[in-house]
């Protein structure tokens, strides 16, 4: 009998558990609703990253700020600024901030591949860029083996770039910098012989004393980061559909005529 009633208390102790469990994911809101419920989109975008995000007479512009505001537009239905907020993020700390819900979205030329799907989420692809590596105007340099036995590379830490330079050149001399105008001026005060980065924000800092080796290390396919979760599917698909809107009309092409300076 005694046996009966523990196994009965072990029975109703699991119910209850199983029912504590269901109640909790009925009352967190999805990240759809708590967006609509906050009246506002928050974005992560990079500042630093022409002509995606950057500062531009004060203010932050790029293809990624426009994308983003798209998607607010979408959710709200509406086209008021009041609908998005922008916090700046970095290759170093973007999937933190998106990962602890500083941010709800990221749209910050961020790469797609295996690693990083491990720990967030992809929208559809909306941008395709390649590494290559910026050298002086003057140098000879053609290829990125070159730096396994002379010269020093940089690279931005927490990049694809990174990545990329540790399999095609493991044993360069690799400078990590912290922030895309670090790498530059290690480049333009021959710190460096090259950096190593996506080729369409490379063009982003050539200010004419420098040129692009043609010749790409990997494809990056720039996608809208979300977190991976049960309670942002609604959200991922309609990022989605926002991105398919602007790939159907044109739209997005339009946008980026309107940034590309190579
Ligand atoms: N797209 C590359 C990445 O996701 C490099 C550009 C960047 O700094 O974000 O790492």
């Amino acid at each position: 009998m005694k046996k009966y009633i523990s196994l009965l208390i072990i029975f109703l102790f699991v119910i209850v558990l199983a029912g504590c469990s269901f109640l909790k994911n009925k009352t967190e809101l999805s990240d759809m609703d708590a967006i609509k419920k906050r009246g506002y989109l928050i974005v992560g975008v990079k500042s630093d990253s022409p002509p995606f995000g950057y500062y531009k007479d004060g203010k932050l512009v790029g293809i990624d700020i426009e994308i983003a505001h798209n998607i607010a537009n979408y959710i709200f239905k509406n086209d008021s600024p009041a609908n998005i907020k922008f916090v700046k993020v970095n290759a170093q700390n973007r999937i933190q901030k998106l990962n602890s819900k500083e941010v709800d979205i990221l749209v910050a030329t961020m790469s797609i591949n295996e690693k990083r799907k491990l720990v967030m989420s992809f929208s559809i692809p909306y941008f395709v860029a390649n590494q290559k590596i910026m050298v002086r105007k003057t140098s000879k340099i053609s290829h990125l083996q070159y730096f396994n036995k002379n010269g020093r590379l940089a690279v931005v830490m927490g990049t694809t770039g990174e990545k990329i330079s540790r399999l095609i050149a493991p044993n360069a001399r690799l400078i990590g910098a912290r922030t895309y105008n670090e790498a530059y001026n290690l480049l333009l005060n021959s710190q460096v012989d090259a950096i190593l980065g996506d080729d369409c924000i490379l063009a982003g800092y050539n200010d004419g004393r420098f040129k692009i080796v043609n010749r790409a290390y990997s494809r990056e396919y720039y996608a809208v980061a979300i977190r991976k979760d049960e309670h942002s599917k609604d959200l991922l698909n309609c990022i989605n559909a926002a991105i398919t809107v602007l790939l159907d009309e044109k739209k997005l092409n339009l946008i980026k005529s309107r940034y590309f300076i190579y």
